[in-house]
């Protein structure tokens, strides 16, 4: 059996006084919690997680990374520098980082590979957009997004990522896949990660994204193939986090 985990994702939200609020409010509930936990912050805040949450229940980690290792690539930050400030986990392919920086699957594989080989775990994120959706293409968007970052990995690297399953229609939007909706789409992705390397495949957490709340965190994570949540704007209430961390059982 797997085990679950829940990720914060606080995109570009958070000051040094608010955060240390937050995460102080999400370390004093974490007791008891049968989920791992996490946060990704944005990169300049990554000391402040070092700092605050050394030595304690709650990961931290990145939301992005440059594919190079390092150099003259103005306005990025590379794998060592994340592993530098104690990241352990790092999203790549954000949906918003696709839309508002073109990023292609092909690059999106590239970084993942540039964090498995600085020893991190990367969480990479695949998702249909609503028209896709409509168009019965989500299989085909999701395979694709998994299928460059699995040829650029091989076999013997998958059980060193997450995937995050995230909808870009339920993305801030309020809009959250029924949990049966998001179980069809985790089966099918667990498949694809079998066809890879069948052993793995059972040990790779895929977690949903997409408006998960304090009221249906408990449902979506019952589903056999949905190990947890990446979780955007109820991660920045403690109060909401830690309800879905406490959903997990
Ligand atoms: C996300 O951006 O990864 C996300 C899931 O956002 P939200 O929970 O706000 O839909």
């Amino acid at each position: 059996m797997r085990s679950k985990l829940v990720v914060g994702n606080w995109k570009m939200n958070g000051s040094r006084e608010a955060n240390a609020l937050l995460l102080t409010g999400i370390l004093a509930g974490l007791a008891n919690a049968k989920a791992a936990a996490a946060v990704c912050v944005p990169a300049p805040y990554l000391y402040q997680c070092h700092d605050l949450l050394q030595g304690s229940e709650l990961a931290w980690g990145a939301q992005d990374v440059s594919c190079q290792p390092s150099g003259a690539y103005t306005g990025e930050v590379c794998a060592s520098m994340l592993q530098d400030f104690g990241c352990r986990y790092v999203i790549v392919g954000h949906s918003e980082r696709r839309a508002y920086h073109g990023e292609s699957s092909e690059l999106v594989a590239k970084k993942t590979k540039a964090l498995i080989e600085a020893g991190m775990t990367p969480i990479v994120c695949v998702g249909e957009t609503l028209e896709q959706r409509e168009a019965g293409q989500t299989m085909e968007v999701v395979n694709e997004q998994l299928g460059a970052v699995l040829d650029k990995i091989g076999p013997d690297a998958l059980a060193s990522i997450v995937l995050a399953y995230e909808p870009v229609w339920a993305i801030g939007t309020g809009k959250t896949a029924t949990p049966e909706m998001a179980q069809q789409v985790h089966a099918g992705l667990r498949e694809k990660l079998r066809a890879c390397n069948a052993a793995s495949a059972e040990k790779v957490l895929v977690l949903y994204g997409g408006s998960m709340k304090p009221d249906n965190a408990a449902d979506l994570m019952a589903q056999p193939d949905i190990d947890g949540g990446l979780i955007g704007g109820a991660a920045l209430k403690a109060a909401d986090f830690l309800a879905i961390i406490h959903a997990a059982k």
